[in-house]
């Protein structure tokens, strides 16, 4: 069973996810109003590529061969069942496993699900999940095409940072659910997925406008919308990263 494996891989110390170094931030201003962009706002926003570093878990084969090799979403959802390897289950409703397309081109990965997400059991259905759907829809992306899920799966009581040994037990499901999904594009929505998944102490303001390789997969950060509800300020630096997330995503499609 794919419990087994999360023991293992808890008892084993799971090797913290990915990737590689970051930049300066740029500097950004009020952009969304009702999820359009503003027109004659766009600032340049860094266009570089930074390599992963090996050790980025994301993409990289299970060495382990072990039961994280659930043929499909559906089969990983149901080998997670009603996972308790972690603290985060004792508080939690519901399990937030991940919604989306199975075969999407695009993944978007934040921190943990909040309090709605909690109580429906899915991610990104909040207040910061509807601004995320405006942001989807200026930048022409249909959320039904993308899949989206967060490091953990369980509520992080009062919103707080998941604990490195939660995530390091709740990292083999994503790493299976990108497995599976295969996307060519990873979207690390907030701080605390960026960091987590780019293996870096830098802030998200050091860490957004830029593109990472990690073989096949290109990853991007930008702030949660969660965060651009809390400060407007927040909301032009993710536009600029959604443009590029977008002219991106239409490049890899249209191949
Ligand atoms: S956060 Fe992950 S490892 Fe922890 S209980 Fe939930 S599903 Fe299991």
């Amino acid at each position: 069973m794919f419990l087994r494996y999360l023991r293992q891989q808890r008892e084993f110390g799971y090797p913290p996810l990915i990737l590689g170094k970051s930049e300066e931030p740029l500097p950004g201003a009020m952009l969304f109003e009702d999820g359009r962009a503003e027109p004659g706002t766009a600032t340049a926003t860094a266009a570089t590529t930074t390599s992963a570093t090996p050790e980025s878990a994301v993409a990289a084969p299970d060495s382990d061969g072990d039961e994280s090799s659930a043929a499909s979403l559906s089969e990983l959802r149901d080998s997670v069942g009603d996972c308790r390897l972690c603290g985060l289950h004792e508080k939690r409703s519901k399990l937030v496993f991940g919604v989306g397309n199975e075969n999407a081109d695009l993944m978007f990965i934040g921190e943990g699900p909040g309090a709605d997400e909690d109580r429906i059991g899915e991610p990104f259905v909040g207040k910061a999940g509807q601004l995320l759907d405006k942001i989807l829809i200026a930048a022409g992306i249909k959320r039904e095409d993308v899949y989206i899920t967060n490091i953990v799966k369980c509520r992080p009581p009062g919103n707080r940072d998941p604990q490195p040994d939660e995530v390091a037990t709740c990292n083999p499901v994503l790493k299976r659910q990108i497995e599976l999904v295969k996307p060519r594009i990873i979207c690390a929505l907030g701080r605390f997925a960026s960091q987590t998944l780019l293996k870096s102490n830098d802030g998200i303001g050091r860490l957004r406008g830029r593109w990472y390789d990690h073989g096949d997969i290109k990853l991007i950060c930008t702030y949660h919308p969660s965060a651009c509800l809390r400060n407007e300020s927040y909301k032009r630096p993710v536009w600029n990263d959604f443009k590029m997330l977008r002219d991106e995503y239409r490049k890899i499609r249209s191949d």
